[in-house]
C-alpha cells in the first residue's frame, strides 16, 4: 500500500534496496534537562547549573562510534549547546559531518510567533556557521514542532537561507504529528525542501519508525524489521534520528514529571549503544545532505552520490 502508482519499483528492485541504499544518520545534540517533556519541572536557569552539563561526553562517544563504523551523519545542534561547548561543534565538522540546526532554546516553533522564532533560528545559524566556517542548511525543529498552525515556519526558514527542514512527522502522536502531511521529501512552496521524519503505513494509519522513544521501546530486531518493510516497500531511503542524552543511562534522574514521560525519557537507556551498534552495522548510512542530494555537496566538498536518488525517484509520485 506504500505504492499505489504504476511507477513503483519492481520487486526485484525493492529487494536490493533493502541491502544497498544508503540512509540518513541524523543526532538532535541537545543535552537531557532540553527535553520538551521535561520542561514542566526544568526553567533555563536550571540548564547547565542545577542539572549539569553531559551532552559533550554523550556527543564525543557518538563521534567515535561513528568513526568506528566508517560512518558520516547529520548533526542538528541546537544553539544553546554550541555556546556551552564550541569546540565539539567544531570536533563534528571537523570529522566531516554534516552540521545542521536544531534552533536555539528549543523552543517548540509552534509555540513561537514568527519574529521569535526568526530570532531563535537566525541566532543558531549564524553561531554554528561562525563556528565551523561552513554554511549551515537544514533545520530540524525541537519535537517536530511544524504542523498546520504554523507553516510560516517554512518561509522563515527560506528567507534565512535554508535549503532544507526535517521537522515533520505524520504520525498521530499527543505531542506532534501531521498525520495526512507528506511522507516523503518533498518541495514545499515557501522554497525549501521539507524530509518527513519516516513511517510506515499499515491499517490505513501512520506507524512513527523514525528513531528516538520507539527505537528504544521496540526490540531491536522488531526495529530493523519495520526499517527493511519501508526499504523494500517505499525504495526510498530511510532516516533515523536519536539524541545524545539516549546512551547516557547515568544522567540525573528528573523527578516530578508525569508517569508517561517519565517512561518516555528513562526507557532502555542502557540498551541504546548496543542497539545502535547493531543498527550502524546493518544498514548503510550517511547524511541527510548526502543521502537526499540536499545542496549538492557533502563537507569534505566532493560531490554526492547521484546515484542513490535516481533509483529512488519512482516512488517520488506517491508525493501530495
Ligand atoms: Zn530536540
Amino acid at each position: 500500500m506504500d505504492n499505489p502508482h504504476s511507477s513503483s519499483p519492481s520487486a526485484t528492485t525493492q529487494a536490493r534496496h533493502h541491502r544497498t541504499m544508503i540512509n540518513a544518520m541524523t543526532i538532535d545534540v541537545e543535552d537531557y534537562f532540553h527535553v520538551s517533556a521535561l520542561s514542566s519541572v526544568i526553567t533555563k536557569k536550571d540548564w547547565g547549573t542545577t542539572y549539569p552539563l553531559r551532552v559533550e561526553k554523550s556527543t564525543q562517544r557518538i563521534l567515535q562510534l561513528l568513526d568506528d563504523y566508517d560512518t558520516k551523519a547529520t548533526f542538528f545542534v541546537l544553539g544553546w549547546v554550541a555556546d556551552a561547548c564550541p569546540q565539539l561543534v567544531k570536533d563534528i565538522a571537523q570529522a566531516g559531518h554534516e552540521v545542521a540546526s536544531h534552533g536555539y532554546a528549543h523552543q517548540r516553533a509552534n509555540q513561537q510567533t514568527q519574529t521569535v522564532f526568526r530570532d531563535d533560528v537566525a541566532k543558531s545559524k549564524a553561531l554554528l556557521e561562525s563556528l565551523t566556517g561552513q554554511p549551515v542548511y537544514g533545520y530540524r525543529a525541537p519535537s517536530f514542532s511544524i504542523d498546520e498552525s504554523n507553516p510560516w515556519a517554512f518561509e522563515t526558514l527560506a528567507e534565512l537561507g535554508f535549503l532544507y527542514s526535517s521537522s515533520t512527522y505524520p504520525v498521530k502522536h499527543d505531542l506532534y504529528g501531521v498525520p495526512d502531511w507528506p511522507r516523503f521529501k518533498y518541495r514545499r512552496p515557501e522554497g525549501i525542501t521539507e524530509v518527513p521524519i519516516p513511517t510506515l503505513t499499515q491499517w490505513g494509519r501512520n506507524i512513527p519508525i523514525g528513531g528516538g522513544g520507539y527505537f528504544r521501546f521496540y526490540p531491536y530486531a522488531l526495529s530493523r524489521y519495520l526499517i527493511r518493510t519501508y526499504l523494500q516497500r517505499t525504495g526510498q531511503p530511510y532516516s533515523f534520528y536519536f539524541h545524545p542524552w539516549e546512551i547516557d543511562p547515568e544522567q540525573p534522574t528528573v523527578s516530578g514529571i508525569s508517569r508517561k514521560s517519565q517512561f518516555r525519557h528513562y526507557l532502555n537507556l542502557s540498551r541504546m549503544e548496543q542497539r545502535l551498534k547493531r543498527l550502524l552495522q546493518d544498514f548503510n548510512w550517511h547524511s541527510m545532505n548526502h543521502v537526499y542530494q540536499l545542496y549538492g555537496y557533502d563537507n569534505d566538498g566532493k560531490s554526492n552520490n547521484t546515484e542513490i536518488i535516481q533509483t529512488a525517484t519512482p516512488s517520488l509520485g506517491s508525493i501530495r
